[in-house]
């Protein structure tokens, strides 16, 4: 349950509502807001003997049962969109948000070359794994920390912040050290221990949605990281698995405004992942825009042809540029959109 307190309550009267919290035997599992003070409860167990209780306590304004299973990341608990900092940029604002860059971090000079082009492009956000997911053994597996060193020189150089994947909650922290923001791969959505480990990371989390996962799974992992201590979580479509073959996955894009309605974190669409295949990046991103994601992760190397990983959903330099100077168009529709969905929120 959530208690919104009166505007101006007094200090005093807050930790009289958090005994008593404790005293149903909840517990109070965040405490936010400056002049209003919204108070966000957890347990088990029927809460309605507490609600009318606390309901009734001097400098209460509300007390109001979350239904929804994800209590945190839902729209109940907060009805406006989080606002994340992802190092030098933020999502979920009124900037939509492209981050882009290959698959997998090769060598200094593919990395480099990346960065500068997709920064001169426009893109705030540089992405690049370093520990690979693969479905062989025998592929490529990632530079590891040698790569997240690649990825720290190449922010350096170009001041984007930099998102990578983590698959273990063993690195968590090693990945801390040189990422803005860690990517949680498909194939990991459901790794519990990493997503308790997450919740003291330090950092944004960007969480995909699992191959064969539903939007509601997606949202209970994200519960996990939020739930451990971490509200800074992202969401991202990356398609999933179905019948169809004429794509790597199906896109769903309709879990974007699907999110929007039950989460307010930010979501992020990755047209790459999602289509397996270059020709089809921009339309798919367009769509992105359109409906209403907050951002989009895309692949982009110097050569694809020459990639370790995903070369054929990666676009090339010049076709990135070309893909951001089409979208700009939508993109100035979505921030007009944005602003007045936010100025609704003030
Ligand atoms: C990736 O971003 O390169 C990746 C492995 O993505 P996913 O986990 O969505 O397959
Ligand atoms: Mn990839």
């Amino acid at each position: 349950m959530v208690i919104s307190m009166k505007l101006h309550a007094t200090r005093d009267e807050i930790d009289a509502v958090c005994a008593q919290i404790h005293e149903f035997g909840f517990k109070v599992h965040s405490i936010e807001g400056e002049e209003r003070v919204v108070i966000g409860v957890v347990g088990r167990g029927d809460v309605t003997p507490a609600l009318e209780s606390l309901e009734g306590m001097p400098g209460v304004e509300k007390a109001v049962p979350i239904s929804a299973p994800y209590k945190f990341v839902s729209r109940e608990f907060k009805p406006y969109k989080s606002q994340i900092k992802l190092g030098s940029c933020e999502i979920g604002g009124d900037e939509f948000v492209m981050m882009a860059g290959p698959c997998s971090v090769e060598s200094e000079k593919q990395i480099m070359e990346t960065a500068y082009a997709v920064a001169e492009a426009g893109a705030k956000v540089l992405r690049g794994g370093a520990f690979k997911p693969r479905t062989s053994p025998y592929d490529f597996q990632g530079l590891e920390e040698e790569g997240l060193k690649l990825l720290k020189k190449a922010r350096e150089a170009t001041g984007m912040s930099v998102i990578t994947e983590v698959m273990s909650d063993k690195d968590v922290q090693l990945v801390a050290e040189y990422a803005d923001v860690l990517q949680i791969g498909a194939r990991n959505m459901q790794n519990f221990a990493l997503l308790k480990a997450l919740g003291k990371a330090g950092r944004p989390v960007m969480l995909k949605r699992g191959l064969s996962a539903t939007v509601k799974e997606l949202l209970m992992s994200a519960e996990y990281i939020v739930a451990h201590g971490n509200p800074n979580v992202i969401l991202c479509e990356r398609g999933i698995r179905t019948f169809e073959t004429i794509t790597r996955n199906t896109c769903d894009i309709t879990a974007i405004p699907a999110l929007n309605e039950l989460t307010h974190l930010p979501v992020v669409l990755d047209p790459s992942h999602a289509t397996g295949k270059r020709s089809l990046v921009p339309a798919l991103s367009r769509a992105g825009v359109a409906i209403g994601a907050d951002g989009i992760i895309v692949e982009v190397h110097p050569c694809p042809q020459k990639a370790v990983s995903d070369g054929a959903q990666s676009l090339e330099i010049g076709q990135f540029r070309d893909m951001m100077r089409d979208l700009q168009p939508y993109i100035a529709l979505w921030v007009k959109s944005r602003m007045t969905e936010m100025a609704v929120a003030v």
